[in-house]
């Protein structure tokens, strides 16, 4: 068996601040060292439950945060830096997915830095015509390759949204939300021994968990929160374009729509 995990940055424990997730800040350098702790302990616990093959993808910002030196040897790849049109590069290989480090969709009160996509230009994103997140994005995209999300962390708020969404999905709460920039936080040991814990018992449900496939063809709807930021439609059939601050694509996966949202 083999296990894809994807790794953003708001959601890893002892993270409550943007200032350890933007690389222009002050604190940055503490955020990489905490997505590389919450890493090696998922790795640890993907290995100590008998996984073949395990990726990790660092898809916060522009991929390229993990420090390289303290990174577990116990991983097969690190996929690191810009992707291209491919969210999940060597996913084919994989049975299951881990999102570690995930926070909340938009506008979620008291979600740890919770946003979608970004927290400058996006107000909210819906699926279908219902409200989401990047857990939801993500779900898709991977549900339309064939591959169940088996375990989510977090804060409290991002839990309960991927249990809302992906039946069966095992959580692994490393702090609760109080604000978007403060929070309860487990302290460093307890998160990884959660971590570990809650990786070991995804990996065992793995076999009952179901991809999550939208209907199709999707429907991406994004307002936005400035009206200078909405695309040109000229030559793009597949958009429309809602009111001067909301746009909708459509796509026959998940993946697709993302992309042309441009
Ligand atoms: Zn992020």
């Amino acid at each position: 068996m083999n296990i894809y995990i994807m790794v953003d940055a708001e959601g890893i424990s002892g993270i409550y601040d943007s200032e350890q997730v933007m690389s222009s800040m002050a604190r940055y350098n503490e955020g990489r060292e905490l997505m590389v702790q919450d890493i090696n302990a998922c790795v640890e616990a993907c290995k100590e439950a008998g996984v073949d093959k395990i990726y990790v993808r660092d898809c916060h910002g522009s991929g390229s945060n993990v420090i390289w030196s303290k990174l577990s040897s116990l991983a097969d790849y690190y996929i690191i830096g810009y992707t291209g049109q491919d969210r999940f590069p060597g996913l084919d290989e994989c049975d299951g997915v881990i999102l570690l480090g995930y926070h909340s969709m938009a506008g979620t009160p008291g979600g740890i830095l919770e946003h979608t996509m970004s927290s400058k230009s996006v107000q909210n994103y819906w699926i279908n015509g219902k409200k989401a997140g990047e857990i939801a994005i993500d779900a898709g995209i991977v549900g339309d390759r064939g591959k169940p999300v088996i375990m989510v962390s977090g804060d409290d708020k991002a839990c309960v949204e991927a249990k809302a969404l992906l039946p069966g999905v095992v959580t692994a709460e490393v702090k609760k939300g109080i604000t978007w920039k403060g929070g309860m936080l487990l302290p460093p040991q307890k998160a990884y021994a959660l971590i570990k814990e809650k990786t070991k018992e995804a990996i065992a449900k793995l076999p009952g968990l179901k991809p999550l496939v939208y209907d199709k063809p999707i429907r991406l709807r994004v307002e936005l929160t400035e009206r200078s930021m909405l695309p040109l439609q000229y030559s793009k059939p597949y958009m429309k374009i809602i009111d001067g601050r909301t746009y909708e694509v459509e796509g026959s996966t998940m993946e697709e729509a993302l992309f042309r949202l441009g």
